[in-house]
């Protein structure tokens, strides 16, 4: 069942055309009335002068009445009800299509009480005054007084009405043009700006070529560079090396008891110059060493090495050189088995060259090797109690010829730890330092156990 319909905020009957003028007029009023914006008050009055001309023409007029509804929903709408006086014929009537239905928000055809109405509404805009009960009594009072005005009346604001109507399009045609301008506008600059982008980033990438090419031609230098410098130091090492050892061979025999006596300063200057020659040919043999390494001349003796053999030979020979009373040095065994697929003497070296350093920078304290299979990998530690070295030094020391700066040691070269990593980069693993100053170092050498 359909809600009681809500009393009419007005009503009036439509019978002669006159009443046509009357009932637009009292349409813009009642619209005014209860908050329809400008452009609404007429949109409903002209829809309701074109239904109400037809209906007079076609059934002799119509009973109309006003209301609101939904107010208390808070979406309050105005209704106007055309009840026609007689049935349409059987064309019936057709007003819900077309111009007239587009001026409102609602157009319909609906039987009430066996009686074809026309119903159409206009949505109330949601900052009109509320419409209460007690504000829709005092509206239905106010429109009861207010008397329709003349026809001429109605005619001359209709005119006006549509002199306004003609002001507001043709100002909205102006607007509409302006915009139009400035979009136009817009689009150029956006257009000009899009050229100017894509001519910069065309200039951008034949820069980035161009970096690119000397980048590669520069590397190549740089590949050819470094050749020739590792094939000049395996040169100059080779070539030095013979009369290197001879100097130190002399320097012996000069020495030697066998030989004629010398004054105790001949022999100091015979001791200065054979252990001078002694420092020269251990840089002479790293400098071999590293450029053979470099080049990529060694090639690994693949075997199944035993690291417990390894570890027992370094416990051996470089117990001479643990000589300081407060350093211990100790090489643990590692667990069994403890074999893996390398090259025993590259790797005796790496390991040696680690103890040697940890025996140099210990004054107190411990050298200590020992090594596990951790994740498939053997991981062999070399760590020590002595100076330590500071972060930022960690990757420089294995830079060729880098010493830590104030480092205590006056033996050595520097050429240690790069030939030690190249090393152990060729069988397949890999080399890195933790270290702080004063809290020793730990070396970590990580291989695979089936070889490279
Ligand atoms: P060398 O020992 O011949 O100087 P290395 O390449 O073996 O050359 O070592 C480079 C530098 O790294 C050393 O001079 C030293 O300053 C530092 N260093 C290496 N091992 C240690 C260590 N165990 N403790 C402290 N400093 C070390």
């Amino acid at each position: 069942m359909n809600p009681p319909l809500p009393a009419p905020l007005m009503q009036m009957a439509l019978r002669a055309e006159p009443d046509i003028f009357v009932l637009r007029q009292r349409g813009r009023e009642v619209a005014t009335a209860v908050g329809l914006e400008y452009q609404d008050q007429i949109r409903i009055a002209t829809a309701l002068s074109e239904v109400a001309r037809d209906l007079v023409r076609a059934v002799g007029g119509a009973d109309v009445a006003f209301r609101v509804a939904g107010a208390e929903e808070g979406s309050p709408v105005l209704r106007v009800e055309l009840a026609p006086l007689r049935p349409f014929g059987p064309a019936g009537y057709e007003p819900t299509s077309g111009a007239v239905a587009r001026l409102v928000d609602s157009l319909d055809l609906t039987p009430v009480d066996g009686v074809t109405v026309i119903r159409m509404s206009r949505r109330i805009p949601a900052h009109a005054e509320a419409l209460t009960p007690q504000r829709l009594a005092e509206l239905r009072a106010q429109l009861a007084q207010s008397a329709p005005a003349s026809v001429l009346d109605e005619l001359t604001s209709q005119n006006e009405q549509l002199i306004a109507a003609l002001d507001e399009v043709r100002s909205q045609r102006d607007e509409l043009a302006v915009l139009n301008e400035e979009l136009q506008e817009t689009n150029r600059g956006v257009l000009a700006l899009y050229n100017q982008l894509s001519e910069e980033l065309e200039e951008t990438n034949r820069g980035v070529v161009a970096l690119y090419a000397e980048l590669d031609e520069k590397s190549a230098q740089l590949k050819a560079a470094s050749e020739s410098k590792s094939r000049f130091l395996a040169n100059v090492s080779h070539e030095l090396r013979a009369p290197v050892t001879a100097v130190i061979g002399l320097a012996r025999l000069l020495a030697d008891s066998a030989s004629d006596p010398l004054t105790s300063e001949q022999a100091r200057q015979v001791g200065l110059i054979r252990s001078s020659a002694t420092d020269l040919l251990a840089l002479v043999n790293d400098l071999l060493d590293l450029a053979k390494a470099e080049s990529g001349r060694i090639e690994p003796d693949w075997t199944e090495v035993d690291l417990r053999v390894v570890f027992g030979q370094l416990r051996g020979t470089l117990r001479a050189l643990a000589t300081r009373p407060g350093v211990d040095l100790v090489v643990e065994e590692p667990p069994s088995p403890a074999t893996l697929r390398s090259d025993e003497t590259l790797l005796t070296r790496v390991l040696r060259n680690l103890l040697h350093n940890g025996l140099k920078f210990t004054e107190a304290g411990e050298v200590r090797m020992r090594a596990d299979l951790v994740d498939g990998r053997w991981r062999i530690v070399v760590t020590d109690t002595g100076i330590g070295i500071a972060p930022d030094q960690h990757e420089r020391i294995f830079e060729d010829f880098y010493q830590v700066p104030g480092s205590a040691s006056s033996v050595g070269t520097g050429l240690g730890l790069p030939y030690a990593r190249r090393l152990a980069m060729l069988l397949g693993g890999a080399l890195r330092v933790a270290s702080e100053p004063g809290r020793g170092s730990v070396f970590t050498l990580d291989l695979p156990v089936d070889g490279a």
